[in-house]
This record gives structure tokens, C-alpha cells and sequence, in this order.
């Protein structure tokens, strides 16, 4: 599961006691034995916690294509392969060679590195933009919603200035969505820059405390293919800005507002207000430097047995990359993020579906595609690269089940699917549950905005019907849940020091084969329901279905 730049997550810190757990008979046990057996090995220590272009995640590769073998699978990555080598790039500023000047009326306004800040390029080693700034509101523009904060402005060529979040009222998925494209919409209305706000809410920092350089010392990392594109291309857009609390307001001075009457208006009930043009110019020179590495895809297919079918894929993915080794813990704590939860355990019960697809006898009728992804945490890059860089023709994957985190420590007897309520693909989760006494439930957690937060939303944006599946809150998981959102998730604490219930394990791989042999047996590809904001917004030519 990954954490958008644009989503401040309100994780809650709750100090709930975990469940006690409770031990059913295991329902397969050898099933049981296989998950474990998967879990055990990509959550030790020895991989070092996946971290993308790592030795620890391409082992840890090297193990699922292994299984992937052993199951009789066929290769499906480049070149006969069970490997799409995805090509990474990390770029960083290079140390005393950023500067942003400010200018106002043709007078110089001092700034620093911790007033107003900047993101390393993946495009261009050198930049040089010199541009005005427009405040555009909440930077929002989406004709099914009725959005439109762009209306009257001219921001070609200039830098946009954004609110931070989205106003209230919207349907959250939709939300979450607006809220981590509005840099896409700049792109999209010509803007040279990108300037999102903070929510001026920050606490001040201890007196004592070292001045936040806000010239950015995380690099940005993306895929750039071979003809030199890269995942954070955005056309027109070159440059990600950050201001501070105090530098936020000056933006404002002389403009036709005060960012805190701006502010004001925003909080009241039911407001959006209004873009205006800004005073400051800006002069932005930064030099970034690059580093390009590779990391692994791991791509099996089941073929097919419909002779008019085959050619379709279902997609079955989860991510086996992680977060790697923690930097800056307390000498002698343990620095391994094992993530076996997240998401050993979403790559094992994968494997075990396509266990249960060859244990079976019985070929799927549309071929079924399962691949373990990279660079998830970074971004879901590795996702994003095999959507824009498919190893079979695009058109023919037509839905698509990811598996993130399932929370494998209590006897689930609910899942949420993140989209299910938009295309058919939640009949076959509520049919395949059905069949094992799971029911499906509604997203418990809205405020996580997890739709925009894994693989899956790489093929929404690109028309496929998808959807993510994870555990839910019934029978103990709301109290696991929210142990592991506060105090567990991304921590060295996800490790197999966990009770985790290998029964539940065994249960959610064989729902995971159940949703998928529904999907690939149909006789109907999974279609999205008439008047989906995302079916509409992405795949507007396909056929629908009414619910
Ligand atoms: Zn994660």
C-alpha cells in the first residue's frame, strides 16, 4: 500500500489491544502449509525488505517465477521471459545548485530554501523557468462533477497555486482521485509549474528545532522507457513547488485576496473559491542528477481453453516490492521492513490461486495473467510501466483483481473490494464469497482513500473494470485493522512475529481463485455499470451493464 504525495492520511494512532485470536480448525491444511511456506520466505529477514532495485526484491522475484514454473505456468513477460525488466530512474538535486528567486512589482523578495522548495526532475537535468504564478482554488476541473476552478484563468505557461485536498461533499473515491491528479489538470490547462499548499493547520516547529529545507532531499523516482518517456511526464509541467506556512501568505500580497480570507471561505460549508492571478514571478534554475536502474515484473499466464475466449486476460497482481531497510532508527532496532503483510501476503495468496487453477484439471476459459509487481510502494510504477508497456495487446485485459494487504490475522469472514460497486467484477466477488460464507462490504475506511492507492487504479485509469481486495472488519478485523494502520503498517513491526492465521490464509487464496475463475469462465467480460464516474471518464466507448 502506498502513501500518495498529495494525500495527507490521517492514520489513526488508536491503541486498541489486537483481538484475541482465535483458532479455528484449519480449513485446508495443506493449502494452509503452501501459503506459509510463500510467506515464510519472501517476509525473512534475508531479503531486506524488497525495496525496489534491490537484491533482496530480485530475489524474492527469482522465487515466484520459480513457482510460477513449478505450477506449470507459461512465461509471460519480455522476450519468453517471466521478467518485464522495468527501467527506473531516481533522480536527486544535486546540493548548491537550486535556487528560486522571487520577485514582486520588479523588487526582489529574499527567499530561502526553507521558504519555498522544489522537487528533482526525471526529464530535464537542467532546468531554467522563469514564470508568474495563478491561484486556481482547489485546482480541480472534471465535467462530470461539475468542476471547473480553471473557468476565466489563463495559466499557460505560468506556475498554479492549489488548496490543498478537495471540498467536502464529494463521493470519496472521486475524491481521492481528483486529489492526486491535480497536477495533471495544470498539465492539462498548460501550466509550466505546480504549486500545491499546505493546510496552514501545521503546528509551529520548537524554537530550537533545525530549519526544514524544503529543497528536496527525497529523490523522484519514475519509469523512463527506452524513447526517453517517462511515467511523470505532464507535458506542459516541469517543475512540483512547495511553500512554507509563512511564504504561503506572501504569495498572496498584492493579489486581490489574502490567502486567509481564501482559507476562510474554504472552510465554510459547500465553498469553492475562486482562482486569481498572483504578483510574485518566480526564477527557478535546479540541476538534477540521475541514477537508472532496472527491477523486475514477474509476468505468468494460465492459457485460456475458449477458443473465442482465450485472448482475453484477467489479471490477477499483487506487489512483492516493499520498503526495504529503515535509515535513521535508534541504534540497534530492527531495520528491516519484512512486510509480510504488505504484501507477502497478497504475492502468496496469489500464488496459491494459481495453485488452485492447475490443482483443478480445469483451464480457465479466458486466459488469466498473474503478475507480481514492483516499485508499488514508490509510486505503483511497476503497475503503471506493464499498463502503459503491456507484454499482450492492451485491449485484451478486461478486468483485473489486485491484492494489497490482506490482514491475515484473524478468521476473516467479510472482504472489502475497493470499485466492486462499479463494474461487474463485484458479482463474481460477491458470487465467489458467497460460495464460502464471505460476504462483501462496503469501504470501512473512506478516509484512507486506499481506491487511489494501489496497483489497480493504473488499469481504472486506463478503462480496465478493476478492483482491490482486502480483508474486512467483521469478526475481529476492525480492531486488527486499526492496530495495523496505527502502529504496524510500514514499520519493521510487519514482520512474521505476527499471529498470523494460516487458515485465513489458505481462505482468502482460495476466494482470490474462486473471483478469478468466475471472471475468466464468464461468458460476458466483466463490463462497468451504466453512469460509473470511472467507466465514463475512462472507457466512455465500452459497453455498459445496469445493475
Ligand atoms: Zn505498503
Amino acid at each position: 500500500m502506498f502513501f500518495s504525495r498529495f494525500l495527507a492520511l490521517p492514520l489513526a494512532a488508536l491503541s486498541i489491544a489486537a483481538a484475541p485470536a482465535s483458532q479455528p480448525a484449519p480449513v485446508d491444511s495443506a493449502a494452509a502449509a503452501r501459503v506459509r511456506g510463500h510467506i515464510e520466505f519472501l517476509a525473512n529477514d534475508l531479503l531486506e525488505g524488497r525495496g525496489t532495485g534491490t537484491r533482496g526484491h530480485e530475489i524474492a522475484a527469482s522465487y515466484v517465477a520459480s513457482q510460477f514454473r513449478s505450477l506449470g505456468l507459461q512465461p509471460a513477460g519480455e522476450n519468453g521471459s517471466w521478467y518485464q525488466w522495468v527501467p527506473l530512474r531516481r533522480a536527486t538535486l544535486v546540493p548548491g545548485k537550486s535556487s528560486i528567486a522571487m520577485t514582486v512589482g520588479g523588487k526582489a523578495v529574499a527567499t530561502s530554501e526553507y521558504d519555498l522548495g522544489l522537487r528533482p526532475s526525471l526529464t530535464e537535468k537542467s532546468r531554467a523557468i522563469d514564470a508568474g504564478m495563478v491561484f486556481v482554488g482547489y485546482g480541480l476541473a472534471d465535467a462530470a462533477m461539475k468542476l471547473d476552478d480553471y473557468a476565466g484563468l489563463d495559466v499557460r505557461g505560468k506556475i498554479v497555486v492549489a488548496l490543498r485536498g478537495t471540498p467536502a461533499g464529494l463521493p470519496t473515491e472521486i475524491a481521492a482521485h481528483l486529489g492526486t491528479t491535480k497536477d495533471e489538470v495544470a498539465a492539462a490547462h498548460g501550466a509550466v509549474g505546480f504549486l500545491e499548499l499546505g493546510n496552514g493547520r501545521a503546528p509551529p516547529r520548537p524554537a530550537n528545532a533545525p530549519p526544514l529545507s524544503l529543497y528536496s532531499k527525497r529523490p523522484s523516482i519514475n519509469w523512463v522507457d527506452a524513447a526517453g518517456k517517462s511515467g511523470s511526464d505532464l507535458g506542459s509541467l516541469r517543475v512540483s513547488l512547495s511553500a512554507s506556512t509563512a511564504m504561503a501568505e506572501r504569495l498572496f500580497e498584492g493579489a486581490t485576496r489574502t490567502l486567509a480570507a481564501v482559507r476562510k471561505e474554504a472552510a465554510t460549508k459547500g465553498a469553492r473559491p475562486r482562482g486569481f492571478a498572483l504578483k510574485p514571478l518566480l526564477a527557478i534554475r535546479s540541476e538534477t542528477a540521475w541514477e537508472d536502474f532496472k527491477s523486475p515484473e514477474v509476468i505468468a499466464k494460465l492459457p485460456g481453453s475458449d477458443p473465442r475466449l482465450a485472448a482475453e486476460h484477467i489479471v490477477l497482481m499483487g506487489h512483492l516490492d516493499h520498503i526495504g531497510l529503515s535509515t535513521n532508527a535508534k541504534p540497534g532496532a530492527d531495520i528491516i521492513n519484512n512486510g509480510a503483510l504488505d504484501n507477502a501476503a497478497g504475492v502468496a495468496t496469489m500464488i496459491e490461486a494459481a495453485h488452485a487453477f492447475v490443482a483443478s484439471g480445469k483451464r480457465p476459459r479466458r486466459s488469466v495473467m498473474f503478475i507480481a509487481n514492483t516499485g508499488e510502494e514508490l509510486g505503483l510504477l511497476g503497475a503503471d510501466y506493464f499498463a502503459s508497456h503491456p507484454t499482450v495487446p492492451a485491449a485484451s485485459i478486461v478486468g483485473l483483481v489486485d491484492l494489497d494487504m490482506p490482514l491475515l490475522l484473524y478468521p476473516f469472514t467479510d472482504v472489502i473490494a475497493f470499485g466492486a460497486d462499479r463494474s461487474t467484477v463485484a458479482r463474481a466477488v460477491a458470487d465467489a464469497g458467497a460460495s464460502m460464507g464471505v460476504k462483501v462490504s462496503p469501504d470501512p475506511m473512506p478516509q484512507e482513500s486506499i481506491f487511489v492507492r494501489s496497483d489497480h487504479y493504473r488499469f481504472v485509469t486506463r478503462g480496465v473494470p478493476a478492483i482491490l481486495l482486502m480483508t474486512g472488519y467483521a469478526n475481529g478485523g476492525e480492531a486488527q485493522w486499526k492496530n495495523f494502520l496505527g502502529k504496524i503498517y510500514h514499520t519493521p513491526a510487519d514482520d512474521l512475529g505476527q499471529k498470523i492465521d494460516w487458515a485465513a490464509a489458505a481462505k482468502y487464496g482460495e476466494l482470490n481463485y474462486r473471483i478469478s475463475r468466475s471472471l475468466a469462465d464468464a461468458d460476458q467480460r466483466p463490463l462497468w455499470y451504466q453512469g460509473d464516474y470511472f467507466g465514463d471518464r475512462f472507457a466512455p466507448t465500452a459497453p455498459r451493464a445496469t445493475r
